[in-house]
């Protein structure tokens, strides 16, 4: 039996949400009347000539230096020619030598195993227009009538990002994925819609014995447009291939179409060569110029970036899962950061907003904002935990019930006579009735049998009607049942 191993690349296509095309003014909000945003330059019409917008080229700048890219002070732009019914040049302005940023890497981490994929290149292109097909075969281009052009979409900014082929498995490469629509989302140039299709996949997939040094050869899986997609399709992709090599057979270098509903990935076409689209610089634009201090006014903008929230809030004590979890609502770690302070317990109050906070939203179908929590009431509430004067269990109920909008945390405490007694006398006077009663659990304490100890601080707490501090009771009960030993 050959032991295999994947060898993953993976080509990410994103959206920039600028307010116009990327070489005319037409408006991006393509969800318009078809063929209302559109004008001579992004269809081509004869003698119109390409203007680059600055805030897209601002916003791949950005790209390329939170993956760590080298930027390119002068890039070029290039005509890739191809012919499809939904660009109406018939070639897309794209980039090839020189794009604007190469040679960046970006961190992913399965179930704590950290891997560096290397990032090739980030380019600049725009993109296509939407096509329609109508008729019977529910959308699908076989079984249509007839096809509707929209051309509000063609030249829309489009960054293209890809990867070296480090990626080892599926779940990497939803990692990678996963992270880098988190970074463009906190860098703020794109929706990152995945539904939406702002965001898609492709995955160039091969497979080789272990210890190969030599890539086999690899097909492309076209269009993915989530991140559960992604991964059953790149598995789905490992799996056809080891059995055609097992099989005797010979992997097709191919373009493949994943089918959501089959789980399978179908052959689509020959894979074309980058010779085939017969690049050449495009005539009508000038080399793009980035200089350094137009980079550094870039990079002044970036704020922290995921990675580094995560790891200060992990450097609290919080698991990586919750920070994972906060980092990725701008709202949880929002109230997160501003809670915390003297007395807080960092990773309760995680807890508290990534588990039940979540939770209730969830079951109640609401949003955070029109709940009663702040994040002056879970400093309140991680305090009084810290302190010893609400239980946790009893914190969760006060935290629902400042959800639910019934008031601030001490008063709810207060209303539901939750408030743990951590006031050593009266522990102590508990303690002494407890003791008195219980002679012989004593006397098995005192030599050397602890069973007994976990009933008798049950036996104070029911004394004190389960509102005592259990750690103040175990350190009282403690020291009565040592001394005089
Ligand atoms: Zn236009």
């Amino acid at each position: 039996m050959t032991a295999w191993e994947a060898v993953i690349g993976l080509e990410t296509h994103v959206e920039l949400s600028t307010k116009s095309k990327m070489f005319c003014s037409c408006p991006t909000d393509f969800g318009d009347e078809p063929n209302t945003a559109c004008c001579p330059v992004c269809l081509a019409l004869p003698g119109a000539l390409p203007v680059p917008n600055e805030e897209a080229i601002a916003g791949i700048v950005k790209i390329g230096l939170a993956l760590e890219c080298d930027i390119n002070e002068s890039s070029l732009f290039y005509r890739k020619n191809y012919f499809y019914p939904d660009l109406p040049k018939n070639y897309q302005i794209s980039q090839y030598t020189f794009p604007v940023c190469e040679h960046g890497t970006l961190d992913v981490d399965v179930n704590g195993e950290p891997t560096v994929v290397g990032i090739t290149r980030v380019h600049m292109e725009e993109d296509t227009g939407k096509s329609s097909h109508i008729g019977d075969g529910g959308g699908r281009i076989h079984d249509a009538r007839h096809t509707l052009l929209d051309f509000n979409r063609a030249g829309v900014p489009l960054v293209e990002v890809v990867t070296e082929p480090d990626i080892r498995s599926a779940e990497q490469a939803r990692a990678y994925a996963a992270e880098l629509q988190r970074i463009v989302l906190s860098l703020g140039v794109s929706d990152a819609r995945l539904e939406a299709g702002s965001m898609r996949f492709d995955a160039n997939v091969s497979v080789r014995p272990v210890g190969e040094t030599k890539l086999g050869t690899r097909t492309e899986t076209k269009n993915v447009n989530s991140l559960r997609s992604l991964q059953r399709a790149i598995s789905f992709e490992i799996d056809r291939q080891i059995q055609v090599l097992e099989d005797g057979g010979s992997i097709v270098q191919e373009t493949r179409h994943w089918n959501e509903d089959t789980g399978a990935t179908t052959s689509m076409r020959v894979k074309e060569e980058s010779e085939d689209y017969r690049y050449f610089q495009d005539p009508d634009l000038l080399p793009l110029e980035v200089t350094a201090a137009w980079q550094d006014e870039i990079r002044s903008t970036i704020t922290a970036l995921p990675a580094e929230r995560r790891v200060a809030i992990i450097e609290q004590g919080v698991d990586r899962e919750t920070a994972v979890i906060l980092v990725d609502s701008d709202e949880l770690s929002g109230l997160f950061a501003a809670a915390l302070g003297d007395g807080v317990p960092a990773r309760t109050v995680a807890l508290w907003l990534t588990g039940d906070v979540v939770a209730y939203l969830r079951r109640n179908e609401v949003e955070l904002s029109s709940t009663g929590l702040t994040s002056e009431h879970l400093a309140v509430l991680g305090r009084m935990v810290d302190s010893g004067d609400l239980s946790s269990s009893a914190a969760k109920e006060v935290l629902i019930a400042v959800l639910d909008g019934d008031g601030g945390p001490g008063e709810i405490a207060d209303d539901r006579d939750l408030l743990q007694v951590s006031d050593t006398g009266a522990i102590e006077e508990a303690v002494d009735a407890v003791l008195a009663d219980n002679a012989d659990a004593l006397e098995r304490i005192r030599s050397g049998d602890m069973k007994p100890f976990g009933f008798l601080v049950g036996q104070v707490m029911r004394h004190m009607g389960g509102k005592a501090d259990p750690s103040v009771v175990r350190s009282v009960l403690e020291e009565k049942t040592t001394d005089s030993r």
